[in-house]
């Protein structure tokens, strides 16, 4: 073997090493038919052996270089991917990705990306994610966003965001101390109520989101975000007010802003319920 074949072959074994598999095997010479027309490497790269297939121990060899050197190229016709050294004993076999860790609201929006997981996805103008504080006390789940909504990307801020940050200021809080979303992020044509198919297909994002933020109280707005958190399917009257457990967290459940600018007269529920909220947070 010339010198140049034998440092790519080091190369290579050196490489194999790194990932824990030792046992290789050489295909011996004519045992694969090749046309004319290919030329043969003077040397094959050694082929790793075939894993097994039931789950196996494999231990790493035992380190003899330094970290810093595993950074090097490992020759100069070949220059095997930097591997960090693994700090404990580990199993190949097991080596797959550690449970995901808490996600950010970031990681969610880049995951929702351009979304066409539902119809609604053909009549929207802008995806209203969610806004406000991703590390929230209080998160409010709406229905969905409007015209208004659709066209800034951001939730609640026709008129019926313009009640609910009366209502977050009347319990001493601002806007941006808390998160604001809706079951569905697109907008439903004409403001319709999102549909089930709708629902199902968006909600996993919310529910993820809520996750991420990690909320003392998610604060239900009307009847079909408590239908979709809660699974509650009575009227928002007869339920409103009361506390839910939800997941680790708690919720609440009270009338939309925008039935409350429908229903002027019942404005003095949305404050009742604040209140509570209000006395809530403070508990804490
Ligand atoms: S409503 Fe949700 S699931 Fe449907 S297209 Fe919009 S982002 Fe996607």
């Amino acid at each position: 073997m010339d010198e140049k074949t034998r440092k790519e072959l080091t190369a290579w074994l050196e490489f194999y090493r790194e990932l824990g598999i030792e046992d290789f095997y050489r295909r011996a010479r004519g045992s694969v038919e090749l046309p004319a027309s290919v030329n043969v490497a003077p040397a094959e790269p050694p082929v790793a052996a075939p894993l097994p297939t039931h789950s196996h121990s494999i231990a790493p060899p035992p380190r003899t270089t330094a970290p810093a050197e595993l950074s090097k190229p490992l020759s100069a016709a070949r220059v095997a991917p930097v591997i960090q050294p693994p700090t404990t004993s580990f199993n190949l076999f097991e080596a797959a990705p550690a449970p995901r860790g808490p996600e950010t609201l970031a990681q969610i929006r880049t995951d929702l990306g351009d979304c066409h997981r539902c119809k609604l996805a053909g009549t929207r103008k802008t995806i209203v994610f969610g806004d406000g504080n991703p590390h929230a006390e209080l998160v409010f789940v709406g229905e969905g966003p409007g015209a208004d909504e659709d066209e800034q990307g951001l939730p609640f801020v026709g008129r019926a965001g313009k009640l609910l940050n009366r209502m977050i200021q009347s319990i001493g809080m601002k806007r941006e101390e808390v998160y604001i979303c809706n079951i569905v992020k697109c907008r439903p044509p004409g403001n319709r109520t999102p549909e089930k198919d709708e629902v199902d297909a968006c909600s996993p994002f919310l529910y993820r989101q809520i996750e991420a933020i990690k909320p003392r109280l998610v604060c239900c707005l009307g009847a079909p975000a408590v239908r979709t958190v809660l699974g509650i399917k009575e009227g928002i009257t007869k339920i409103r007010g009361q506390f839910y457990a939800f997941g680790s967290t708690q919720a609440i459940a009270t009338v939309h802003p925008a039935y409350v600018l429908r229903n002027p007269r019942e404005e003095k529920i949305l404050r009742e319920d604040f209140e509570k909220i209000r006395e809530f947070l403070k508990g804490g």
